[in-house]
């Protein structure tokens, strides 16, 4: 049980390319498994690893995250990394998070299949000595298949990172196949919220350049 006057904030991080309905479950997870006050959703200017082809403006992105979120008390959309511009490294927002709130429990939430990625992030250490990681467990990366050898990191972190998986509502929604899905003319309806497959009908998103 945590001290309950503490605030207790989350950050999901992500390039909501769109947001989906899966981020708002393990974000609701989030809360619950580890008592968290509230969530920052923050989507990237520019995600350092991964395909920039698809990657449609961040004004739009940044839109539909709060069109998603806009009813939900406990979530809050943050424009940070887009307004700094350049390659959003998660190190540097969470310290400018952690120099904002200096007295709160500040927890950085991501999806196990970026688990064997994190060697790979700028300042990794750094970043774990300034937040704990909230592991959410993605269909495809659960925690039983998950070695502690593919966590390239040194010791304690494998094992560290390993128990702080949530597994509660294992959702295999992604925004790849969203994408995918718009593209094809095929429905996304129950995939995003409502007000985000709108915004996404009415900006004519994700489909594909056809000259005439
Ligand atoms: P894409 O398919 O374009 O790669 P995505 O669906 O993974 O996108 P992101 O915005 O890149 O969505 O994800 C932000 C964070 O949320 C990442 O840490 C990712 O692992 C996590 N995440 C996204 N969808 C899920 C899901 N269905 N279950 C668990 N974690 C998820």
């Amino acid at each position: 049980m945590q001290n309950p006057s503490k605030h207790r904030l989350g950050v999901f991080g992500g390039t909501f390319n769109p947001i989906h309905l899966g981020h708002l479950l393990i974000a609701q997870d989030a809360i619950d498994a580890f008592e968290l006050t509230s969530i920052l959703f923050m989507p990237c200017a520019t995600p350092p690893h991964k395909q920039k082809s698809s990657l449609i403006p961040a004004r739009h992105r940044l839109a539909m995250v709060e069109a998603a979120i806009e009813a939900d008390i406990n979530f809050e959309p943050s424009d940070l990394e887009i307004q700094r511009g350049g390659v959003s490294y998660s190190y540097v927002t969470m310290s400018e998070i952690r120099q904002l709130h200096p007295d709160t429990d500040i927890l950085f939430i991501i999806g196990s299949d970026s688990l064997c990625e994190l060697h790979l992030w700028k300042n990794i250490y750094k970043l774990l000595d300034i937040c704990e990681l909230v592991i959410i467990e993605r269909p495809g990366y659960e925690r039983k298949t998950i070695d502690p050898a593919s966590i390239l990191l040194d010791p304690p972190w494998p094992d560290k990172l390993l128990a702080n998986i949530v597994s509660r509502h294992p959702v295999g929604i992604s925004s790849t196949d969203v994408r995918y899905r718009i593209a094809e003319g095929m429905c996304i309806r129950h995939l995003v919220p409502r007000a985000v497959e709108v915004y996404i009908a009415e900006h004519r998103l994700y489909r594909p350049f056809r000259s005439e």
